[in-house]
């Protein structure tokens, strides 16, 4: 029996996963996932949690059934991996041994690495959206706020899907405003890129939804402390941002299993080859989704295109053939943007997003980077999608590929 093994049965390990269970004859492959916990969350339905558009009931679904039978789960905490022996061993000392790793460990938010951020004070009036408890809380703090200044501050890139706080933002502006009291909230963005995002096009278009808003921004803003007393950030070159309550996206970072297997970079995130998606200097392990050190958002959809690409890469590599996939850093991600309406950018490694139609030229039917209800409707369709098909991994009718049909060259 050869032995498959996936670490992490998040979104991108339960893909490929199925994918896999669907191609590897039973009798040869066994197929193994390691999880630290039992429940797996929609991420994206984080965002809609503090503002009662959805539940926690509405987002989080058992693990186990969303893996195929035949796979075997083990519910444990992944203590570290030997690429020498070809092993992994559990927290509980259990040693696993594979002929084929996937790494999708994902990555998660470190509120400690801030100084003065992860006190008392966390989740009281400082919070975050990017887990469940963090959201949850978040919402009933919000439902009896009186107003005042709300800062979303981003602590560090990357972040996991980095158009998440202006969404964020985008719904606190609807919110408030459908409860008559937008007036009495300040809406304002602490970021250290130097615009609302990482490529200069939507970053322009984004920048003009938030003044349209009257969100203000404080780019370039390096985060170094937070002044709990003062209730303000200093930034290292002591600038300061004052705010009644904090909503932060601390520093995201890779596992922990990452840096005692001495594997990833300063952040703990594996160094991989952004093409064929094995891990660099390591035989027989490959990596997938937000865990990956790879230069494109850290995103559902990311981990959905290159599990295409890695499940081709895979069978070739079990063949003893070299990997014939490609990954092009493709990314696609609707933003919600208020008021029942969203936007939507395509992009990858080499182009960044821009203006035009998705996926027909000229039809549609959704807007890129450009805002219509059609576009908010694929956001909150895609909650359906991700339990329904992408989980299964069954094919989507987007091609893993980025293609540049609909798309407007500006320049
Ligand atoms: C607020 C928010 C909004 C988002 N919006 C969108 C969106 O609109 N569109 C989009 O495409 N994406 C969005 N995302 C991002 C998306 O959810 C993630 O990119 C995606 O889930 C990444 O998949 P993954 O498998 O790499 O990681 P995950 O799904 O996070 O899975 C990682 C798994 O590894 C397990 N694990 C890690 N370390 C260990 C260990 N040591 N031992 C045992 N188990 C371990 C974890 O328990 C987890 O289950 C959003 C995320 C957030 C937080």
């Amino acid at each position: 029996m050869r032995h498959m093994l996936i670490l992490g049965g998040g979104t991108a390990g339960t893909i490929m996963a199925n994918k896999l269970a669907s191609a590897l004859d039973e009798s040869d492959w066994q197929i193994t996932v390691v999880d630290g916990t039992e429940e797996h969350y929609y991420q994206p339905g984080f965002l809609f949690v503090p503002f009662g558009i959805y539940r926690m009931r509405d987002i989080v679904r058992p693990r186990r059934q969303y893996l195929p039978g035949r796979a075997r789960l083990i519910l444990s905490s992944i203590d570290h991996i030997d690429p020498q022996k070809k092993s992994v061993t559990l927290s509980g000392g259990e040693l696993l041994r594979y002929d084929v790793l996937i790494i999708a460990t994902g990555t998660d938010i470190h509120p400690e690495q801030v100084e003065g951020l992860f006190d008392e004070e966390w989740q009281r009036s400082k919070f975050d959206f990017y887990t469940a408890r963090g959201a949850d809380r978040l919402g009933q703090f919000l439902k009896g706020w009186q107003g005042g200044r709300l800062v979303v501050s981003i602590a560090e890139m990357p972040i996991k899907c980095p158009v998440a706080p202006l969404e964020f933002l985008f719904l606190a502006d609807a919110w408030f405003t459908e409860r008559g009291m937008r007036d009495k909230v300040d809406l304002h963005l602490v970021t250290p890129l130097s615009g609302a995002f990482t490529k200069p096009v939507a970053s322009r278009a984004l920048a003009d939804f938030l003044e349209r808003k009257g969100i203000s921004v404080t780019p370039d803003f390096g985060l170094a402390r937070v002044d709990n007393e003062g209730r303000k950030l200093v930034g290292w070159d002591e600038t300061e941002v004052p705010y009644d309550v904090l909503v932060s996206i601390p520093t995201n970072m890779g596992d922990a299993c990452i840096a005692r297997s001495s594997m990833g970079d300063e952040l703990n995130f594996v160094r991989t080859d952004r093409h064929t998606l094995a891990a660099e200097s390591m035989e027989d392990v490959f990596v997938i989704g937000d865990a990956s050190n790879l230069p494109t958002s850290k995103a559902g959809s990311v981990a959905h295109f290159q599990s295409e690409v890695l499940f081709e890469n895979i069978l070739e590599h079990i063949e003893g053939r070299p990997p014939c996939a490609h990954f092009d850093g493709h990314a696609n991600c609707f933003i919600e943007s208020g008021f029942g309406k969203g936007l939507l950018i395509d992009f990858n490694y080499d182009t960044e997003p821009l203006p035009g139609e998705f996926p027909l030229p000229g039809v549609g039917p959704f807007k890129l980077l450009g805002e219509s209800a059609i576009n908010h409707y694929g956001k909150l369709m895609f909650r359906w999608v991700y339990w329904n098909l992408l989980l299964r991994g069954m094919d989507l009718p987007i091609e893993a590929e980025m293609s540049m049909a609909g798309k407007r060259v500006i320049a």
